[in-house]
């Protein structure tokens, strides 16, 4: 049931919802109001059990043949065997369940990092909660790009326009004004209601939440919302295919063994056990939860590094990002903008003064009634607001201001509008005051495409209409200038004395807006842009500073010294652009401008040619960067791009990386991208690249150990039967070997630090197998020692006579071998030495843990003969060592040559 919310006056809902428009709830009604009704949200499908997890470990195929043969070895009186393989499966199971969890765990969190959030007014101020917060009575600030976050009963509208087909089925966004409807209107049709989950694709408004939660349209029609599964990554799904291909090749390789033990005379039944568990320990079923934990790892070293991953695909991806398409405005300047020249009518004038401190002096000759009306206009068309130390101007009008000396400025809302608000007020032009007089009644709101703003206002008297905007944009409209104090006809020589006063300005950097207005005489008249934005008297231009970053000067060098391209793509004039391009470093010789009106001539195919000089796009709308991300990946690029409002979101979902801002961002945006900015930085962007790049690397690194070991064990086994060497390991060392090699070693290889030089490198090629560069040769190679050094010490164990103790010293050496070899695993282009043994405290301690544990099984006296090890004497020993660093060493003499010849090796550099 829809209720009958959109029957109701407004005056009426508001008194019945215990709430008021410009104060909305106070925050001890909205908490009990929330212990009331519940959070906002739409109930979840039940979460699988813990216990399912766990035994959900015990599905694979080998380990239930290895449970099967555990009980039947346990009848027929092995019963220390049973036991013991069962601890071992049991733990096992164990770590994969605690490394599921974990990953579970970091992507819920994740989920709620990315959790929307609404604008409210609560308490008379203006803030920002998470959605689920919200209770019915909560006054909502509604903005283009915002996702509705609860049912709405709308009460101020501006050009306010919401699609609603995930809810209506209806693609075309509707008008949506205040107003009260009759009983019985279809729910498409209640236009001054805004439902849950439906998009603002236009204009703002102000709504009352009316219902919250699963009291919601969408809450009632959908019931369970199932939240979409998060898609496994390409490297997800190629490991799974070669998972696949490895467990038939062990499969086989075990049966051979089985086959030619038993034709050997070995006992049938300890060939099959044997068998068994060398499928169980050489199939690297740990190898896709590992993957999983190493991005999920990655994931929360990103968190620190401020980007927020939305999608887990993007985390590889990253890695091998070509070409980084950064909006200017916030992401590569510090948007914080100060007004230091205008053009008033025609006159230059500088205004001093700094920040956000409405004090500061206008220096030039002008005519004071231009300069007042100049200011007006900005003041007017202007939706920020100046607060000193959270104390609006209207509080401080009231003598609200504190006492203390140092009072901090502050901007609430678009810092291009602050800067022209600030200037205003350094003139002695406040919003505050004019409003006690003159009123707002209509609004066109700014958007990209749009390029402008205008708002009219009304006194006693007639209406006048405001706007504000790119300078190219409003002159178009403009017929008239006010020079001093009068209203003059604009010829095309003023025309173009204004435009080389412009370009003058954009040359310094500086971001240019023109103002202008317009009498109503006749009032407003039927509203709409059309008709109102025509015939505009010319104020003058305001061109105000926008440093770029500091940080973003260096991001784009190290981006440039790791083979990516930073593009700027920006709404700004080409001169404005050019200018802060040169400052950052992506605009030199050689590279080119393109403005939007240039790139609307261009045909698909000339815009990809032009693209790979481009580093500068000028004047774009927010429909042109479609068209750039689709010419820079048909030039095989791959594309990192961000966007902010809500008509970025096509370029956004196309662009291999979409990247949003978090806090300039909209939902829609945010909801389109697979990363989020939370500082809105673009040095975040290149620090993630780096963290992808790394992540990359250590899954290479475990797959390398991962796979190395099992080779080696496979070959062990496979090159003794053959031989005709009694077997040289028993079941139970397979699998304790198993245990004590692949668990924690491997997990801390997945938190490894990157190489110090990993932005040296070029991008990786994304369709690039994950055994290139010679990883596969490198496995292969390192198994094949790690497997003849194993034969190797079982042979001089047996030459002493005795048969467990050659096990023992096989055993050894294979475990050994493998805990040296991890550590050869870290890099590789760079010796253990390089990277120095102690910056992965991790491994250390994995690696200790491990061979205390073997020792434990070598020298306890109860495990002794459960695991048929005797104790070695030195001698031993040595020979054990000695053979176990050889995999280690051989690779590092390999690396070393590398070293020598850097230039060849992988991706680097050349
Ligand atoms: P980015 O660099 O992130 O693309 P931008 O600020 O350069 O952002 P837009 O925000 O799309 O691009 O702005 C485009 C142009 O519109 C600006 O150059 C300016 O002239 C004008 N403009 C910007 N903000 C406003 C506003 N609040 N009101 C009116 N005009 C504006």
């Amino acid at each position: 049931m829809s209720g009958r919310w959109h029957t109701i006056k407004e005056t009426e809902l508001l008194e019945k919802m215990g709430t008021g428009l410009k104060n909305g709830l106070d925050e001890e009604e909205a908490a009990n109001r929330l212990i009331r009704f519940g959070r906002n949200e739409l109930a979840k499908p039940p979460k699988v059990p813990l216990w399912q997890m766990f035994l959900g470990q015990f599905k694979d195929f080998m380990v239930l043949v290895l449970l099967a043969a555990t009980v039947i070895s346990g009848f027929l009186g092995e019963w220390a065997d049973a036991v013991t393989i069962m601890i071992i499966v049991v733990v096992n199971a164990v770590l994969g369940f605690v490394q599921e969890y974990r990953a579970e765990k970091s992507m819920e969190a994740l989920k709620q990092l990315t959790a929307p959030e609404a604008k409210v007014q609560r308490d008379g101020q203006e803030k920002r909660i998470p959605a689920i917060a919200l209770v019915p009575g909560d006054i909502v600030l509604l903005e283009s790009g915002d996702k509705i976050p609860a049912d709405l009963r709308l009460l101020e509208a501006h050009n306010l326009a919401i699609e609603e087909s995930t809810l209506t089925g209806e693609s075309v966004p509707v008008r949506k004004q205040p107003g009260i409807l009759p009983e019985g209107t279809g729910l498409g049709d209640m236009n001054n209601m805004a439902f849950q989950g439906t998009v603002v694709t236009r204009g703002r408004g102000k709504g009352l939440v009316v219902a919250t939660g699963m009291a919601t349209e969408m809450g009632q029609i959908a019931g369970l919302i199932h939240s979409s599964e998060e898609e496994a990554t390409p490297l997800q799904r190629r490991l799974a295919q070669l998972g696949k291909i490895l467990v038939s090749s062990c499969l086989a390789i075990c049966a051979l063994v089985v086959a030619v033990g038993v034709m050997r005379g070995e006992p049938a039944y300890q060939m099959f056990l044997a068998g068994v568990s060398l499928a169980v320990a050489a199939i690297p079923e740990g190898l896709p939860a590992i993957v999983t934990v190493a991005l999920a790892v990655g994931v929360q070293r990103m968190i620190k590094r401020n980007a927020i991953i939305r999608k887990l695909r993007a985390v590889e991806t990253l890695g091998c990002s070509t070409v980084i398409c950064s909006d200017k405005t916030g992401t590569l300047t510090q948007n914080e903008m100060t007004v230091r020249k205008i053009i008033c009518g025609l006159d230059l004038v500088d205004v001093s003064g700094e920040g956000y401190i409405p004090q500061g002096k206008f220096d030039g000759s002008y005519h004071k009634k231009d300069l007042q009306m100049l200011l007006k206009a900005a003041a007017l068309c202007n939706n920020s607001g100046l607060a000193q130390d959270n104390i609006s101007i209207g509080g401080l009008f009231r003598g609200m201001a504190g006492s203390k000396k140092t009072r901090e400025w502050r901007i609430n809302g678009d810092p291009t509008e602050g800067a022209l608000l600030v200037m205003s007020a350094k003139g002695g032009v406040w919003r505050e005051h004019i409003e006690l007089k003159e009123k707002r009644i209509a609004e066109f709101p700014f958007d990209s495409d749009r390029k402008r703003m205008t708002v009219i206002y009304r006194d006693a008297g007639a209406a006048t209409a405001y706007v504000k905007g790119a300078p190219d944009i409003i002159l178009e409209h403009c017929t008239k200038i006010y020079r001093n104090g009068r209203v003059l006809p604009i010829s095309n020589t003023i025309k173009k004395e204004i435009i080389n006063h412009y370009c003058g300005l954009a040359d310094q950097a500086l971001r240019v807006l023109a103002l202008a207005y317009r009498e109503l005489p006749g009032g407003a008249g039927k509203l709409n842009e059309k008709n109102i934005e025509q015939d505009l008297v010319f104020l003058g231009l305001a061109g105000m500073i926008d440093p770029p970053r500091p940080s973003a000067v260096k991001a784009v060098k190290t981006a440039k010294r790791a083979g990516i391209k930073t593009v700027m793509i920006t709404g700004d004039h080409q001169l404005t652009a050019q200018a802060v391009g040169r400052e950052l470093g992506i605009f030199g010789k050689g590279s080119r401008v393109l403005t939007g009106a240039d790139l609307e001539c261009l045909s698909d195919d000339e815009l990809r040619r032009e693209a790979a000089y481009v580093s500068v796009y000028a004047r774009v709308s927010p429909h042109h960067k479609l068209r750039i991300v689709r010419a820079l990946k048909r030039n095989g690029h791959i594309v990192a791009m961000t966007g902010d409002g809500v008509n970025d979101a096509p370029a956004v979902k196309e662009a291999d990386i979409g990247i949003s801002m978090g806090i300039a961002g909209t939902d829609v945006t945010k909801e389109a991208s697979a990363m989020v900015l939370a500082d809105d930085n673009f040095t975040t962007i290149v620090a993630a690249v780096e963290e992808g790049r790394g992540i990359y690397d250590n899954i290479r690194k475990f797959i390398r150990y991962l796979l190395s070991c099992n080779v080696g064990e496979v070959l062990t086994m496979l090159a003794a039967v053959l031989a005709g060497l009694p077997l040289p390991l028993l079941p139970i060392q397979i699998l304790w070997m198993n245990l004590v090699t692949d668990g924690l070693p491997a997990m801390a290889l997945g938190v490894d630090p990157s190489d110090r030089d990993i932005m040296f490198r070029k991008p990786r090629d994304p369709r690039e197998s994950v055994f290139s560069h010679g990883l596969a040769w490198r496995i292969i190679g390192s198994g094949m020692v790690i497997g003849l050094g194993t034969i190797a010490a079982f042979l001089v164990g047996l030459s002493a006579g005795d048969l467990d103790q050659a096990r023992t010293m096989a055993f050894n050496t294979l475990v050994f071998s493998q805990l040296f070899y991890v550590f050869t695993c870290r890099s590789e282009f760079h010796t253990i030495i390089d990277i120095g043994f102690f910056s992965n405290s991790y491994l250390i301690l994995a690696v200790l843990i491990s061979a205390v544990l073997q020792l434990a099984v070598d020298y306890l006296p109860v495990l002794q003969p459960i695991f048929h090890t005797v104790a070695l004497n030195g001698s031993e020993w040595l020979i054990v060592l000695a053979i176990s660093v050889a995999p280690a060493f051989i690779s590092t003499i390999f690396k070393h040559i590398q070293m020598k010849t850097r230039e060849k090796i992988m991706y680097l550099r050349v």
